[in-house]
């Protein structure tokens, strides 16, 4: 852990790819604190498969076909603005993650090896095997290292943050040590909410701090209920956490069995396994309400054993080890959380309504995805508007007062650890409620619950360690979404 001073420029709250890319083109004259919760590979970025889209040196493609794309999927409900700044400006980014020795696969020709997903027209997905985040964040991480202006300092939670005269005040705890650090700039970048959900793809750290943080300062919060659920994630029933199974698997043929075995996309859609994401979990769950089994299978036994393992060497691995082999049997699968589209409410260089208050990342709503997420855009997001931000950020911290003032955060006590079982319960309420198909008959009551654990949570202090910190978050989370659909 590293050792902390009192005063920073600027607090980036989150050190996936949103975070370290902001830290990296902040000025080299800023004194800059980037904080992540857990270790700095434990996030969304480290887990991302397929890969991250864009228009960069490709004859055959074009920014107006990208935009095209994500608005096909956003259902026409993307900001434009902000689409437009997505699209255009992705080559300079994944330029630059070449620039900082990020290794996207090649072809035979030596020309880069764009891949395709589901929802774009062209070839456009760089791509580094199959792990492509941890691959992006392995290099963002090794650059941040060689700057002499960022403190990147692990397992370092930020736990509550007020505004001051000079910035904001920030309360962090590092294990059982509380200390507060003070910034003129916070930006927060952390990450997604899956972990609102009983089950979600998502890793440990995605409880929407961030958002609730956010939410505490007065920002806007937007389409926190545009949530997107990926069809084919491992149904391990004994983890939260569902690994996730590339769409690629069905573009390379697999099919979708249930629980009598048979094929069922028939039944909903003509394009079969290929239809859209959302698509595939709605017939999934409307399979499952009409056969009354959750038991669903991903079958691709009947294509050659060689090219599935060579083409899909991380899942093939993952399932070895979880007892299936893909190339041999069926594989469990059910519907999970996987994204979220809505958040932080930001303008096109990042900017919050509060005054120095920036978020980037799946934290924040930008506004260009629109109702859904075309897949590898949301690596590109991050980038994009954290280099925004930072750029931003830049220019008005020409005119900075050196000073600091220290927010006084009302002292917590208690020494009672928070009930057990609230969290358990938020994430029943929310993964009965509103998954897939809301449940509109019963969506009153699971808000009116949420409400009652929100009041329950702040009715008196709790001993302040993590599981408070996250069961604060995640209430948060889930009363806003639950409240976007009353
Ligand atoms: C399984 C999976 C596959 C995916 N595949 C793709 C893909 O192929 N292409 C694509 O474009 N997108 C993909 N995505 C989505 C994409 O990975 C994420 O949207 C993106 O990486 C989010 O980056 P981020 O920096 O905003 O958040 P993260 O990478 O999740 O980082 C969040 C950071 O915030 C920190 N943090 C959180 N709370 C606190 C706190 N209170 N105090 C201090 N630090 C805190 C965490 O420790 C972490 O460092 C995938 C996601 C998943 C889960």
């Amino acid at each position: 852990m590293a050792t902390l001073e009192s005063n920073y420029d600027v607090v980036i709250v989150g050190a996936g790819a949103a975070g370290c890319y902001a830290a990296l083109h902040l000025p080299p004259t800023l004194r800059v604190l980037l904080l992540s919760k857990q270790e700095a590979t434990l996030c969304n970025s480290a887990l991302a498969q397929g890969g991250i889209a864009g228009v960069w040196n490709s004859p055959n493609d074009n920014t107006e076909l990208h935009a095209n794309d994500t608005r096909i999927a956003g259902a026409f409900t993307n900001n434009p603005k902000t689409l437009h700044i997505l699209v255009t400006e992705a080559a300079r980014d994944i330029e630059q993650l070449v620039a900082y020795g990020v290794e996207f696969d090649k072809d035979e020709t030596g020309d880069y090896d764009r891949t395709l997903e589901g929802g774009h027209c062209r070839r456009r997905i760089f791509h580094h095997r199959d792990s492509t985040g941890a691959e992006i964040l392995r290099g963002l991480l090794a650059q941040v290292q060689l700057l002499p202006n960022v403190t990147l300092s692990e397992h370092t939670v930020v736990s509550r943050a007020m505004k001051t005269e000079t910035g904001f005040s920030c309360e962090l705890m590092q294990g059982v040590e509380c200390s507060v650090v003070n910034c003129h700039f916070l930006i927060l970048a952390t990450g997604g909410i899956g972990r609102v959900y009983e089950h979600t793809t998502n890793s440990a750290i995605a409880t929407g701090d961030g958002i609730r943080l956010a939410y505490e300062l007065g920002a806007r919060i937007k389409n926190l209920s545009l949530i997107q659920f990926h069809p084919t994630a491992f149904n391990n029933k004994h983890s939260r956490e569902c690994f996730l199974i590339s769409e690629a698997v069905r573009g390379e043929g697999a099919y979708l069995r249930n629980c009598h075995m048979e094929r069922f996309m028939h039944r909903y859609d003509d394009r079969l396994e290929l239809a859209p994401r959302d698509v595939v979990s709605h017939a999934i769950i409307r399979e499952s309400q009409r056969t009354g089994s959750k038991d669903f299978w991903l079958d691709i036994t009947h294509k050659d054993p060689e090219e599935v393992r060579n083409r899909f060497p991380n899942i093939y691995t993952k399932l070895l080890k979880q007892g299936y082999d893909l190339t041999k049997e069926p594989v469990p699968i059910y519907p999970c959380q996987h994204y979220l589209m809505g958040g932080i409410h930001v303008n096109a260089n990042a900017q919050t309504r509060i005054d120095r208050l920036y978020a980037c990342g799946e934290c924040a709503h930008t506004g260009v995805h629109g109702s859904n997420r075309l897949a590898s855009n949301s690596l590109l997001e991050a980038l994009v508007f954290s280099r925004r931000a930072a750029e931003e950020i830049a220019k008005i911290a020409e005119d900075l007062s050196p000073k600091f003032i220290e927010g006084q955060f009302p002292p917590i006590t208690a020494t009672e650890p928070i009930p057990h079982g609230i969290r358990t319960e938020l994430r029943k309420l929310l993964q009965e409620n509103y998954f897939v198909i809301p449940n509109t008959e019963h969506i009153h009551e699971a808000y009116e619950r949420v409400t009652e654990l929100i009041q329950l949570i702040a009715c008196e202090d709790w001993l302040m360690n993590l599981d408070y910190i996250e069961a604060k978050s995640q209430a948060t989370c889930a009363y806003l979404i639950l409240e976007e659909q009353l």
